[in-house]
């Protein structure tokens, strides 16, 4: 049987990242990607918003967001593959209490230089027709909303079209001479003593053994190194070999709203904040509703990460829910942009997030020949190709990885044992 030097469970944005980096880094290694799926990214990368921004606390996902955020204007621009990078910024908007909290993360990013703009709450009214003072009405009230105080625009911020991407890593890899397998499911992975005895039951507890590769629906397959990149899946398989990621599987929904009311089209194409001359993608103070400018639909997606009492459950197929939208994000969102009263969703689906529970970071650890990397909570395609390098700096046993740009990251500072990373404040 042949034996693969990597196979790579997992054709999302983080195993194709994963897989291509490995190929840069040792192109005689014979890498195989396989995904239970029949194409690349169908998994939470197709679920996703595709939005990116340099507007973190954690140095860590600072350097991890800014670097791939580099890498993909070098596709875009040095590589002349257009992956629809959108400049529209983000606009975070802050209650005077969340923005007193705040002032250490500006001080943080002016640090880093990342350019950033603060905007007070009547110019937000006068460009966005914002209703900045909810809390005159009693449903916001009610609500537990609050007056907004203020506005953090970060530029360096936009979308992507994430399956471009996804098609960018599995073309390069597959030029570099990878190999991916479709319809093919990991149910098991495989565990064999170091020193085979050739005796029935091995390995015994008192055996040296390690990963060996996974058995599939499509038969058994061998490797040297097997790299669980599986998203929400991967505790799956990790746990029948007594490992565990910290990631736990949450919903998260997104709908679509159609620009076709006049209010609605002027919000969409608000001028004044970048160059795609549209609303920003903009995160409200209290909940933290999200609104997406969808410029090729000429919509808007919303959504809301929310939290107690949401479950922790794995679903290969999540649902929306109608009443998340109508009873939830419409009437937030409402109140602060009267524009959408009356509007509804015409489309809308499901993923879900791998969350961090404890620090919101990616994870990325390497025990008896099996690497793991993901746990990227709400933030993978935004951070992919930085993971990517350091999970095949993991791959290839170097301390440091090279990210995009030079910049070097230590690779055991996303581990389990000596893992060092701040706390993720800028959930959404
Ligand atoms: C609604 C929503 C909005 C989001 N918005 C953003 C955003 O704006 N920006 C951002 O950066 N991130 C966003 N994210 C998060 C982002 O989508 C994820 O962090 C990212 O896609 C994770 O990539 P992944 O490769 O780890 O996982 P996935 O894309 O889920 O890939 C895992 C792959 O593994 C395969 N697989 C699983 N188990 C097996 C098995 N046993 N055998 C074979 N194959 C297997 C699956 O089929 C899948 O293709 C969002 C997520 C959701 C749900």
């Amino acid at each position: 049987m042949v034996e693969y030097d990597a196979v790579v469970v997992g054709a999302g944005i983080i195993g194709l990242a994963t897989a291509y980096h490995i190929k840069k880094l040792r192109p005689q290694s014979r890498v195989l990607v396989i995904d239970k799926m029949n194409t690349a990214g169908q998994g939470n990368t197709a679920k996703s918003a595709a939005m990116f921004r340099c507007f973190f606390n954690s140095q860590t996902n600072l350097t991890l967001v800014d670097t791939t955020v580099e890498a993909f204007k070098h596709i875009q621009n040095q590589q002349g593959l257009d992956i629809k990078l959108r400049w529209t910024g983000y606009l975070w908007l802050f209650s005077k209490e969340q923005f007193r909290t705040l002032e250490p993360v500006l001080k943080s990013m002016a640090e880093s230089n990342l350019e950033y703009n603060v905007y007070e709450a009547e110019e937000l009214t006068k460009q966005l027709n914002l209703n900045t003072q909810v809390m005159v009405d009693e449903e916001a009230r009610v609500m537990r909303l609050a007056d907004v105080d203020k506005g953090i625009f970060i530029p360096k911020a936009g979308s992507v079209d994430i399956d471009l991407v996804v098609q960018f890593y599995e073309e390069e890899f597959k030029k570099l001479g990878g190999e991916i397998r479709y319809n093919t499911k990991a149910e098991k992975i495989l565990v064999e003593p170091k020193e085979a005895l050739e005796i029935p039951y091995e390995p015994f507890f008192w055996q040296e053994s390690r990963v060996a590769g996974v058995k599939t629906n499509q038969g058994t397959i061998k490797a040297k190194k097997t790299i669980v990149a599986a998203g929400v899946w991967a505790n799956t398989l990790l746990h029948q070999i007594g490992i565990y990621a910290p990631m736990v599987p949450i919903k998260r929904q997104l709908f679509s709203v159609k620009a076709t009311a006049t209010k609605l089209k002027q919000l969409l194409k608000t001028k004044g904040f970048n160059s795609e001359n549209c609303m920003p993608f903009t995160i409200l103070p209290k909940p933290a509703v999200y609104i997406k400018p969808a410029l090729e639909e000429k919509a808007f997606w919303l959504s809301y990460g929310d939290h107690f009492p949401r479950a922790f459950k794995l679903e290969d197929d999540p649902q929306p829910e109608e009443n998340f939208y109508r009873y939830g994000i419409y009437q937030v969102v409402s109140k602060y942009f009267p524009q959408f009263l009356g509007a509804h969703s015409d489309s809308y689906w499901a993923g879900q997030y791998a969350l961090n529970t404890i620090d919101g970071q990616p994870v990325l650890f390497a025990e008896n020949d099996l690497l793991v990397v993901g746990s990227c909570s709400g933030s993978g395609n935004m951070k992919c190709d930085a993971i990517g390098r350091i999970a095949a700096a993991l791959y290839v046993g170097e301390k440091q990885a090279n990210l995009y740009g030079g910049k070097k990251f230590m690779v055991s500072n996303l581990g389990m044992t000596s893992r060092k990373v701040e706390p993720e404040k800028l959930i959404i």
